[in-house]
């Protein structure tokens, strides 16, 4: 289907083309080549004609009627060209009165020129045309104005088979070359079609089995060019899908291996607590608080799950409303204080006096904040320290939290904010986090930087404007409104 459809579309626009301008090039050769040379020889017998005039005016001047007769006749007889143009004088009746060679002329013929050279102004007569024996001649007849004579008109016939045996000759040249250039222009176009259609055909293949779930499938580079470079994309989409898959697969493995712990300590506590009679109220308490905490897990991670759908589905919205950064900060910080105390990681935050008040999502931001002083836990090693800081600089507020933790390798750091990306495999976590943290900043104008070393930290800056568009959308809104 391809080859046919490129392939015709070659055909119709090169090919036909060039077809159609080498035509009307022969054509158009040909009839100026038939042109030149009828033309040539017409010229050539006009100016015979014009001669063999005034030879005959001097002859009648100097000799009497009989003599004149006799000199004409040797004239015409010994005409030296005669062997391809035959000389003939012609009577006042029209008739042949004399013939260098006669090898033409027969009675029967007609003589257009003649009749054409009697009412010509200037006694001219020209034509083209067959003989009864079927050969084609071009003659000119010439009116002389003798007195007292027989001789009223010379006329020159010149045979044309030379003539357009030559013209034949030339114009076949011509189309051999056309015909050498046309099937050049069909092997060389063809053979570019081909080039063309075969890598063509292959992608298709390709990205077909891809398309069908087989993201192993490459194609194979065969040109430097266009195509080249498509073979390249595809390949490069390859790689993208197989990644991607690779990534979705590890996060359902580690969210279904996330879900199981908490589930796991969960019905391990509720088993304990039913199946012993006389338990104590502490042992209680400490599975309670045990379920407790593992359902706020549980439900944390479902939340994350959440988000990241909507944020997915475009259905992700934010709250804004006017709102102090340091009270959610604050509160973030503190969530994590006991944690980090039981990990041994020290968190060293020194709240700033007061940070500008700013439109945003006060949830939302708390959750990007959590998130990110968890990771810098989390990633942390015991007897680590995870510093966060907040201040505002040009019309910005800074808040970044730098942990001395096992770092990002560089190969990794341009990925982590994907989602699914998991550069640390030993740890819990599904991948998201930063992606929905990433997205929550970036609705606020935002961004979110890192900057890693391996095995010395991680320090992740986020950036919020002190002026949110959002606010003067909403202000325009409410004057409008008003
Ligand atoms: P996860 O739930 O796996 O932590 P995130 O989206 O929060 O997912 O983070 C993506 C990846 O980025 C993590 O798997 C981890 O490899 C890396 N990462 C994020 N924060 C840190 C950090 N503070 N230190 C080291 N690696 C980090």
């Amino acid at each position: 289907m391809a080859l046919k459809s490129i392939a015709q579309r070659w055909f119709i626009n090169s090919f036909a083309v060039i077809f159609v301008i080498l035509l009307a090039i022969v054509t158009g050769s040909g009839f100026v080549i038939h042109n030149f040379y009828y033309s040539s020889v017409r010229q050539s017998l006009k100016y015979r004609a014009n001669s063999v005039s005034s030879t005959v005016l001097q002859y009648s001047e100097n000799a009497s009627n009989s003599s004149f007769y006799t000199s004409m006749r040797d004239y015409v007889e010994s005409f030296p060209d005669k062997d391809f143009v035959e000389l003939m004088a012609i009577d006042p009746y029209g008739n042949v009165s004399m013939t260098s060679s006669g090898f033409s002329y027969q009675k029967k013929d007609r003589m257009p020129d003649y009749n054409e050279a009697l009412s010509a102004p200037d006694g001219t007569g020209y034509y083209v045309g067959r003989l009864s024996n079927g050969q084609k001649i071009m003659a000119v007849t010439q009116m002389v104005s003798v007195v007292n004579s027989e001789i009223s008109a010379m006329r020159f016939v010149v045979s044309l088979e030379n003539v357009d045996a030559m013209i034949f000759q030339l114009i076949m040249g011509i189309s051999i070359v056309a015909v050498a250039v046309l099937a050049l222009v069909l092997i060389s176009g063809l053979l570019f079609v081909k080039s063309i259609v075969r890598p063509v055909r292959d992608i298709g293949t390709a990205a077909r089995q891809i398309a069908g779930g087989d993201f192993k499938s490459r194609i194979q580079k065969v040109s430097n060019d266009e195509v080249g470079e498509l073979c390249e994309t595809i390949n490069f989409m390859a790689d993208e899908l197989e990644n991607s898959e690779k990534m979705k697969n590890e996060f359902i493995s580690s969210v279904s291996h996330e879900l199981r712990t908490p589930l796991t300590a969960i019905k391990g506590w509720a088993e304990t607590l039913i199946d012993t009679e006389n338990y104590d109220l502490a042992t209680m308490k400490k599975g309670m608080r045990v379920i407790s905490a593992e359902t706020e897990r549980l439900s944390g991670m479902v939340e994350e799950l959440l988000d990241f759908s909507r944020i997915q589905n475009g259905r992700f919205s934010l709250v804004f409303q006017k709102m102090d950064l340091l009270a959610e900060l604050g509160e973030a910080v503190l969530m994590y204080a006991e944690k980090a105390k039981r990990d041994n990681i020290e968190i060293i935050y020194e709240e700033p006096e007061m940070l500008p008040v700013i439109y945003g999502d006060k949830n939302r931001l708390r959750q990007v904040f959590i998130n990110i002083i968890d990771n810098a836990i989390k990633y942390s090693d015991p007897g680590g320290r995870v510093k966060i800081d907040a201040f505002a600089r040009d019309e910005k507020i800074m808040i970044t939290v730098a942990d001395s933790g096992c770092g990002i390798s560089p190969d990794d750091l341009p990925m982590i904010k994907t989602k699914f990306f998991k550069a640390n495999h030993t740890r819990r976590g599904s991948g998201i986090g930063l992606a929905v943290a990433n997205e929550i900043i970036s609705m606020h104008h935002g961004s979110i930087d890192i900057e890693s070393t391996l095995n010395v930290g991680t320090t992740v800056i986020i950036t919020i404007p002190i002026h949110n568009p959002e606010e003067d959308i909403e202000a325009n809104a409410a004057i409008s409104y008003k």
